[in-house]
């Protein structure tokens, strides 16, 4: 437990404070955490992240959420502005909830009194939109004539669905236990406790007997108890978790009882919420019953349903884990905000366990599937992150659902609490970034000094400073990736599975040592000035998924370190990479590029191009250098051909069109995302209407309105025949094939059916081809009649 003590200290809360460390100890994990507010990184690959995220992030965030009109909402709960307008989403709340809890961290890492002032000012206007008897969420406060439909007509009884009220209040506690260790003011904390006293007074056995629609609560409660003592805190986490399920949905994770479950499903941010919560539960109540389900379940992911990048939650549809093995890569979703989650559970996993395999699968995440959430710049932001792109995605300035760009603003700043950890005389260090550390340990106080140019090279200088010489163990975590074995378990594996040797030297000469639970074990008196150097194999590694994982067969990945790479289309010819080969023997080199992307290892390997010609099924080779960059640094350079999983057999590439007259030809529609109309010529042909691993040209949502897509030639061409692929993502998308459709074609100016020769058919998974009467024309025009109730979209259309 760390209390911090406050400046305005209130009274009660210091006693509270005061006795639980006056009557002994709280129980909770075996291993803590070195908080961020210990630890100073100065690194050359983070500490410029995290300066980003503070000079640009937070204050864009902020801004966004005023021009978003989040901050109107508490303005007009606190009856300090007019009017009933509301922003879109009930949740909306959260998003300035997390955006203070990122302030507060970037303002220990850094002073700001400006935007301390500015958070003062935040939370006086929180502090007037909440009721007296602390019930906190604006969207119900403000009163609006027309309330929102989610938000049910009592308070909470839309709870288990749509309402997201103890959703605001998880984030609400998370912000106010970090404001408070970062600040040591208790503005926020006492918001946060008159909330959680509502929740006390409102749920539990014979109260409201009902669990949280999206998990959050469970997290923020655990932190509430840690800070204030009030074991009523923690008692409601733990009935929360236990009222769960089984009569629910597997959506949001409530059909079984949480201690039923034993594998990954339904909504991936949710159920990663929840997985920390058991865990933190788990640790402060001693209950190991919570403890068998998630360890289960993360054995499930880590063999399954994990990307390469850490990624988890691979469908769009409910936001969700897929089946085991289904990992597509263009059609991943892999939310930002599961990869935040992802990583708050396997910290909590190793917490627990103090294995480094937790931490391998954290470092992968953050390195990849989390880091890749925004850009360079700060303000531009991936909610999905796919794993392959054919120019249809790229990060957004804004995003009305805005629940990953507030979780990386106040993620980033936090990363200094993720370093170390301790367990009375052992210290672990589990990231290699160079910062300076004070840090307590039973035998007495340590600073240690990181020195590092990681992720780029393998070679971590540790100077270890105890206050006076005492024993104590270092516990260094030996990454996977160093072992060739890049995640636990088998879904992964290094093509070269020979490992070279990971070296340890101390005071300059190489020592030997033993392994613990991933972690090289250093037990010495140590002195002040000691000097550990931990010299590991940073090679380029190709990594192969196991076979059961379709999207991946005949496919590997670069590797280097925990960082995974991606073709990309400006370091590649034309612009181009879906259509590259690259043989899996192929030698590899890596060149550190100081102006490409903020400094970034750059791969290059010799490799092919691939091309279908006019009739003959024989692709077109030509040699080619092909490069890789850091999957993190794509879509900095506007929307472009990326992919991650390389082909290295040729029934893997897409390789580039033919030249056909659709190819050839211009698109024009009444759609207006121009993005999506090169999708209709690409020649790749789906494995159904359903696929959405390659790009597809939709209207949704609009629906029972007529639609057009039209080919403009390159000159003028004799036509008989066109044929088009349907999109149609049914049951549960929001796309069916049309009702009907027609071809037209341009003759003096003016649109004009053609005279088919064969009947016009709709229908799914196939080819929809018709044929009519020949005719010179230098455009052709298909005219689609959306369904009632649905929309529609193409994946190809063909013409002859
Ligand atoms: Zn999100």
């Amino acid at each position: 437990m760390m209390i911090k003590k406050g400046k305005a200290a209130g009274l009660l809360l210091s006693m509270i404070a005061i006795s639980s460390m006056v009557f002994g100890q709280q129980k909770d994990y075996p291993i803590q955490p070195v908080a961020f507010t210990s630890v100073h990184v100065n690194d050359k690959f983070w500490e410029p992240k995290m300066e980003v995220n503070a000079n640009v992030t937070i204050p864009y965030v902020l801004a966004q959420c005023k021009k978003n009109g989040r901050m109107d909402n508490f303005l007009r709960a606190g009856k300090q502005l007019d009017g009933d307008k509301l922003s879109e989403f009930p949740f909306d709340d959260t998003d300035v909830y997390k955006a203070i809890e990122g302030a507060s961290y970037a303002m220990q890492n850094k002073k700001n009194p400006k935007l301390d002032r500015y958070i003062d000012t935040l939370i006086g206007i929180i502090g007037a939109a909440q009721e007296p008897d602390g019930y906190l969420y604006t969207f119900r406060t403000v009163h609006a004539k027309k309330p929102h439909e989610w938000i049910g007509d009592k308070r909470w009884v839309n709870e288990e669905i749509l309402s997201h009220e103890l959703y605001d209040c998880g984030h609400l506690y998370e912000a106010a236990v970090a404001h408070y260790q970062a600040t040591g003011k208790r503005t926020l904390l006492n918001i946060a406790i008159k909330n959680a006293d509502l929740l006390v007074k409102t749920f539990g056995p014979g109260k409201i007997e009902e669990y949280p629609g999206h998990q959050i609560v469970e997290i923020g409660l655990s932190k509430m108890y840690r800070v204030t003592g009030n074991k009523q805190y923690l008692d409601l986490a733990k009935f929360f978790l236990d009222v769960r399920g089984p009569k629910g949905d597997v959506y949001n994770q409530a059909n079984k009882k949480v201690v039923d479950q034993h594998e990954a499903e339904g909504h991936a941010v949710r159920a990663a919420y929840m997985y920390t919560g058991m865990a933190d539960i788990a640790a402060l109540t001693g209950d190991t019953k919570y403890l068998n389900a998630i360890d289960d379940i993360w054995s499930d992911v880590v063999n399954k349903k994990l990307y390469i990048t850490g990624g988890i939650g691979a469908t769009g549809a409910g936001e969700a884990f897929g089946d085991a093995y289904q990992l597509p890569n263009m059609s991943a979703y892999a939310e930002t905000c599961a990869a935040i989650g992802n990583v708050y559970w396997n910290n909590r996993m190793f917490l627990l366990h103090g294995d480094s395999k937790y931490i391998d699968v954290l470092e992968r995440t953050l390195y990849n599937g989390l880091l890749s959430g925004v850009s360079l710049s700060g303000d531009r932001f991936f909610y999905p992150n796919p794993l392959a792109s054919m120019f249809q995605h790229q990060r957004s300035a804004w995003i009305s659902c805005a629940c990953c760009i507030s979780n990386m603003t106040r993620f980033l700043p936090s990363l200094p609490g993720y370093v170390y950890a301790k367990n009375k005389n052992d210290l672990y260090v589990n990231l290699f970034m160079s910062n300076s550390s004070n840090i307590k340990l039973t035998s007495g106080n340590v600073n240690i000094v990181q020195q590092t140019d990681y992720p780029w090279k393998g070679l971590v200088d540790i100077t270890v400073n105890p206050v006076k010489t005492t024993d104590f163990t270092l516990r260094i975590r030996i990454p996977g990736w160093a072992k060739q074995q890049p995640v636990p378990g088998n879904l992964y594996s290094f093509m070269d599975k020979t490992p070279l040797p990971v070296v340890i030297y101390v005071n300059g000469k190489a020592t030997s040592f033993v392994t613990e639970k991933g972690y090289a074990v250093l037990k010495r008196n140590w002195k002040k000035g000691d000097k550990v150097s931990l010299a590991l194999p940073l090679e380029t590694e190709k990594v192969l998924a196991n076979d059961k994982v379709k999207d991946d067969r005949g496919r590997f990945a670069f590797e280097r370190g925990p960082i995974v790479y991606c073709l990309e289309g400006p370091d590649n010819r034309d612009s181009l990479v879906q259509n590259i080969l690259v043989d899996k023997n192929a030698i590899a080199e890596a060149n550190y590029k100081a102006d490409l992307l903020n400094g970034v290892d750059v791969i290059s390997i010799e490799g092919k191009s691939t091309k279908r010609q006019l009739n003959s099924d024989k692709l077109i080779e030509t040699d080619q250098k092909v490069k890789a960059i850091p999957y993190y640094a794509w879509a900095n350079r506007g929307p472009s051909e990326m992919t991650v999983w390389v082909p290295y057999e040729a029934s893997a590439a897409s390789p580039k069109p033919a030249p056909t007259i659709a190819s050839t030809s211009t698109v024009t529609s009444s759609l207006k995302n121009v993005r999506m109309y090169g999708a209709i010529k690409d020649q790749y042909e789906p494995s159904s209407s359903g696929d959405t691993n390659y790009p597809y040209l939709h209207w949704w949502p609009a629906h029972n309105t007529n639609e057009f897509v039209q080919y403009n030639f390159n000159a003028a061409h004799t036509v008989s025949e066109s044929k088009v692929y349907w999109y149609d993502d049914g049951p549960w998308g929001g796309c069916r094939i049309p009702v009907s459709y027609k071809i037209l074609y341009l003759k003096d100016g003016q649109w004009v059916p053609v005279k088919n020769t064969s009947p016009y058919t709709v229908s799914k998974d196939n080819f929809n081809t018709v044929t009519f009467e020949p005719v010179n024309t230098t455009a052709l025009k298909m005219e689609i009649q959306l369904p009632v109730d649905n929309s529609t979209g193409i994946h190809e259309w063909a013409v002859k």
